[in-house]
């Protein structure tokens, strides 16, 4: 017996790739965590409230410290007023949050745009929520949201849009205009916006957030997720939090209670004072983060690989390209592996692990790219591009050779 969502869903490609760079004993960039940047006063703020406790359920909403710490955050830089008792749930990691959501707020039947590349746990919940997930696809080389397309796709069943932005994988920030269109389009046809915002403080080069939660008209029909997973980078700890109208956030926990009711009051209370820390907290994290894009990113085109600006996040894509692994490259718009071959190549023959942004896709043809994650060591960056160029020089000669 089987339910068919899940009958018919393999293990993320998260996991499979994190399995596959221990089975080769290869350096990680695929899984998107991040090494040697948490905060330690966080980390020690976990510590005492685990002595102190208490240790038993805490509140269903979440605890009121954490709650208010998410409501004050959303003034201090969002500029966005919000009420912490009515308008913010704390969830087990944006994954539930997001599974709420959907739960919650849909109906059978609903359709929802989902902008592909987008993140795996979209589709297979909204599915489970017998909701239709509506594909969108973005594409190379401007991943721009296709206007006339999203256009098209609204129709008498449209509910939602999902927005992520920065954007997993492709390092995106969506635009103004972008935005702008998206809320033009939530106005004339009724629509609200789930917003995945987890990497709302990663971004470079002094390049804004951008939210539609901040946008006034809208602030009723958004509903604005964010993980502490990210923004303190302790991605196995699963605290994220919800924000929305209230209208839109009872429901939402009303799923809550019955998917996982609480998370770790510990660790709540952690969060709670990470969110009060100074902005140079906020600061470092961005421009450390950005010292590390830049070792990935100028590495790996030093390599020969052509990687696209990364404006945010953890990731760098990089276009397969026809001369990098030659023989797959080719099969990249034919029925064959593609992405996902070179990154098994490149797991046992280079030591180094990325991810196939197929993955990111329903329709399988989108092979073109891979993507790195950069939120690692400095060394560990340096010996990953390191192994990469070597491998490259190798497969050039061996194709010389072979001639
Ligand atoms: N959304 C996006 C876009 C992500 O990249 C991730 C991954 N980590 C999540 C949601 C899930 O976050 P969490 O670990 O807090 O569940
Ligand atoms: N969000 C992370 C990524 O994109 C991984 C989350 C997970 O492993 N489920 O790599």
């Amino acid at each position: 017996m089987v339910n068919s969502v899940f009958g018919s869903v393999g293990t993320t490609i998260f996991e499979t790739m994190s399995r596959l760079a221990a089975e080769a004993g290869a350096i990680n960039l695929g899984q998107g965590f991040p090494e040697a940047l948490e905060p330690e006063e966080v980390v020690e703020a976990a510590v005492a409230a685990l002595r102190e406790g208490p240790h038993q359920y805490p509140p269903m909403p979440g605890l009121p410290a954490l709650r208010q710490a998410v409501a004050e955050n959303a003034g201090r830089f969002l500029g966005v007023k919000v009420d912490w008792e009515k308008e913010v749930l704390v969830t087990s990691g944006a994954t539930e949050a997001l599974a709420d959501c959907f739960l919650g707020l849909l109906e059978p039947g609903d359709e929802v745009l989902v902008f592909e590349p987008a993140y795996d746990s979209y589709i297979p919940i909204i599915r489970r929520a017998g909701a239709v997930p509506v594909p969108i696809r973005v594409t190379p080389p401007h991943w721009r949201l296709p206007f006339e397309e999203i256009e098209a796709a609204i129709g008498e069943r449209t509910r939602a849009f999902v927005v992520n932005t920065p954007w997993n994988p492709i390092g995106r920030i969506l635009s103004e205009e972008e935005l702008g269109f998206l809320g033009e389009k939530m106005l004339k046809h009724d629509l609200i916006a789930i917003c995945d915002e987890v990497y709302e403080h990663l971004t470079f080069d002094n390049r804004p957030h951008r939210t539609l939660f901040a946008v006034p008209e809208l602030r009723e029909r958004v509903v604005r997720i964010g993980s502490a997973g990210k923004t303190f980078s302790v991605t196995g700890w699963k605290v994220g939090y919800v924000t929305a109208d209230a209208r839109l956030l009872q429901p939402i926990a009303r799923a809550h209670q019955y998917v996982t009711f609480t998370t770790p009051p510990a660790l709540q209370a952690a969060v709670a004072f990470g969110l009060n820390l100074p902005a140079s907290y906020f600061d470092g994290l961005r421009s450390e983060l950005q010292k590390r894009r830049d070792i990935l990113v100028g590495g790996l085109r030093q390599a020969g690989f052509k990687v696209p600006e990364v404006e945010a996040a953890y990731f760098a894509i990089a276009d397969i390209g026809a001369d990098i692994g030659a023989d797959i490259g080719a099969e990249r718009s034919a029925s064959g592996p593609g992405d996902a071959e070179l990154c098994r190549r490149l797991t046992f023959e280079a030591g180094v692990t990325a991810v196939p942004l197929s993955a990111f896709y329903g329709a399988a043809d989108m092979r073109s790219h891979i993507r790195f994650c950069f939120a690692k060591r400095e060394e560990t960056l340096h010996e990953a591009v390191e192994r990469l160029a070597a491998w490259r020089a190798g497969e050039k000669q061996e194709r010389r050779a072979a001639g």
